[in-house]
């Protein structure tokens, strides 16, 4: 016996094409993703459907995405809402998903589709300056003044001479 809250019987939906039900979810989940975060909580309100031999899964996913920017590593979350549709084969089916005797298992179905919605490469804004190489300081927030190093490079006395 599982306790998963993701883990849900649907043989009377099984047993008659057409019949449909609605599923409430409201559960804390805690998957990780590269440079981000999807929760703490996941509300859903789907719809089970028997569609000629597949389970329709479909309705609104609410959750957060809590994300560090790739160049300054501030982190900040915001709202993630998906209206997922998706099919779930009643029989096994190695190409997608499949019911597990009479339950279905939402899980991966549901985290598949939040993973698509989490950016590679988040961004805090697009114009993000990223962290000075130097001395590490966020270079958004202009607190590193710039280092003496540049005045040594073999090309600087160069430049000088060229820029009165
Ligand atoms: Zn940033
Ligand atoms: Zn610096």
């Amino acid at each position: 016996m599982t306790s998963s809250p993701f883990v849900v019987p649907v043989s009377d939906l099984m047993s008659t094409a057409g019949s449909r039900r609605e599923l409430d979810l409201d559960t804390p989940i805690e998957w990780g993703f590269e440079l981000a975060a999807v929760g703490p909580e996941l509300h859903a309100e789907l719809i089970l459907e028997n569609a000629s031999g597949v389970l329709i899964v479909r309705g609104p996913v609410a959750t957060d995405l809590g994300l560090t920017c790739h160049r300054c590593l501030t982190e900040w979350s915001e709202p993630l809402q998906v209206d997922i549709a998706e099919a779930i084969g009643f029989e096994d089916d190695t190409d997608g998903y499949s019911l597990h005797g009479d339950d279905v298992d939402l899980e991966p179905v549901l985290r598949d589709v939040l993973l698509l919605e989490v950016p590679l490469r988040p961004l805090c804004r697009q114009s993000c300056l990223g962290l000075c190489a130097t001395c590490g300081a966020d270079l958004n927030t202009g607190s590193c003044l710039g280092h003496d190093e540049e005045s040594t490079l073999p090309f600087a006395e160069l430049r000088d001479l060229l820029e009165p």
